[in-house]
C-alpha cells in the first residue's frame, strides 16, 4: 500500500489555526491596471481579504527606475496595520509585453528594481532575474502558466517548469487558476498535473505547490481567486512560511465578483466556496471534513481517481501524488495541495 511521503498539511494545528485570505497578484495604475493603489487596497480590505501583494509588472517600489510606486503602502495613504491587512512586497516580471519573450513570474519578499540594478536592460533575462531572485531572498510564483503568448515561448511543456524549478529554489508556486473574473481566465490545472507528475519522476522532494490569484486589472476583477494560508498567527512571516510549505488551500469562486459573496463568519469573511475544516493523514487514509461542500475529488497523475470525503491509499489508480479539488456553491471550488505518495521498498 502506498503511504504519504509528504503532508504539507503535517504542521498545521486545525484547532488553533487561523484562516489568513490572501490574494497576490493584483496590479494598478502604476502598470495597467485601472485603479490606483490606494482603491485596490481598499477594495480587497472591503471583502475581508488578511494580505494583499500589489505586483505591477516590472515596479515597485519608491526607488523604481520609472517613478510608479506601489511600496510601501504608506506612499498611497494607507496602513495595513490600521486595515488589519499584511501588504507583501510584490512585482510581476513580464519582459516586453508585446513580444511574450518570458513567461509571467509573480515574485515577493524582495527588492530587486534597485537604482543600482541593470533591470531595465536585462527584463528579458528570465535567466538573470531568476538566479538575482534567488540571491535576493524572493519567493516566486508562475503567473497563468498556459496563457497563448507566453506559452509559444516556452512550449508550455512540463519540463520547462520541471527544470527551472530544479535550478532555482525560491520557484515555490504554479497559479492553476488566474483571473476567474476576467475576460478571459486561465485555468492550467492540465500543466500542472504534467508538471507534479514529472517532478514526482525526477525525484523532487516538494512540489510547485498550487496558486490562485485575481490577477485584478478592474474593480470588477477583485474577489475571484485567493488562498486560504492556515497560520497559527497573522504576520508576514507565518504567511511566508506556508507559501513555502504549502500550508495553504486554494480558492475558485465565478460568484466572488459580488461584494455580498463575501461574508463574514465570525472568523474572517469567506465566500460561499468550500471550507476544509481538518484534513487527517493516517497510515491508510487521508480524510478531508469540509463544510459547504457538495463533492470531492481527488486527483492522481492527472486523473480523477476517487470521489468521497475518505481517501484509501491502496485505491486504484493511485500514482506518485494525490490532491483534492472540493466542489461547492454556483461551481466555487478549493483545492489542496498535492500530497507526495510512495511505495514502500520491499
Ligand atoms: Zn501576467
Ligand atoms: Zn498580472
Amino acid at each position: 500500500m502506498r503511504h504519504v511521503e509528504l503532508d504539507p498539511y503535517a504542521e498545521v494545528n486545525w484547532a488553533t489555526a487561523t484562516r489568513c485570505k490572501a490574494n497576490l497578484h493584483a496590479h494598478t495604475t502604476c502598470s495597467d491596471g485601472a485603479l490606483s493603489p490606494a482603491e485596490v487596497i481598499d477594495a480587497y480590505a472591503a471583502r475581508g481579504y488578511d494580505a494583499l501583494a500589489i505586483t505591477d509588472h516590472d515596479t515597485y517600489g519608491n526607488d523604481s527606475g520609472t517613478g510608479a510606486a506601489t511600496w510601501p503602502w504608506s506612499a498611497h495613504g494607507r496602513d495595513p496595520d490600521e486595515l488589519g491587512m499584511l501588504a507583501v512586497r510584490g512585482t510581476e516580471f513580464t519582459g516586453d509585453p508585446v513580444s511574450a519573450s518570458i513567461p509571467h513570474l509573480t515574485s515577493w519578499f524582495h527588492d530587486l528594481w534597485r537604482p543600482e540594478d541593470p533591470f531595465t536592460a536585462r527584463n528579458e533575462d528570465l535567466d538573470w532575474i531568476l538566479t538575482t531572485l534567488d540571491e535576493r531572498g524572493a519567493a516566486s510564483a508562475w503567473a497563468h502558466p498556459t496563457r497563448g503568448g507566453e506559452l509559444r515561448v516556452h512550449g508550455g511543456a512540463a519540463d520547462w517548469f520541471v527544470e527551472r524549478h530544479l535550478r532555482h529554489a525560491h520557484l515555490r508556486g504554479f497559479e492553476v487558476y488566474s483571473g476567474t473574473g476576467r475576460r478571459s481566465p486561465i485555468d492550467s490545472s492540465a500543466l500542472y498535473d504534467r508538471v507534479l507528475t514529472l517532478q514526482r519522476r525526477r525525484g523532487v522532494g516538494v512540489p510547485l505547490w498550487a496558486n490562485a490569484a485575481d490577477d485584478s486589472h478592474a474593480a470588477d476583477e477583485i474577489g475571484f481567486d485567493y488562498h486560504v494560508h492556515l497560520v497559527e498567527e497573522r504576520s508576514t512571516a507565518a504567511l511566508r512560511d506556508s507559501l513555502e510549505r504549502g500550508s495553504y488551500l486554494v480558492v475558485q469562486d465565478p460568484e466572488g465578483g459580488r461584494l455580498e459573496r463575501h461574508l463574514d463568519d465570525g472568523d474572517g469573511f469567506w465566500t460561499a466556496a468550500p471550507a476544509v475544516t481538518r484534513l487527517e493523514v493516517g497510515r491508510s487514509a487521508i480524510r478531508i471534513d469540509a463544510e459547504r461542500c457538495a463533492r470531492i475529488e481527488w486527483i492522481s497523475d492527472g486523473e480523477v481517481v476517487h470521489t468521497g470525503a475518505a481517501l484509501h491509499l491502496d485505491a486504484a489508480g493511485l500514482g506518485s501524488y494525490v490532491r483534492a479539488v472540493l466542489h461547492g456553491d454556483r461551481g466555487a471550488r478549493t483545492l489542496t495541495q498535492p500530497f507526495l505518495l510512495a511505495v514502500p521498498a520491499p
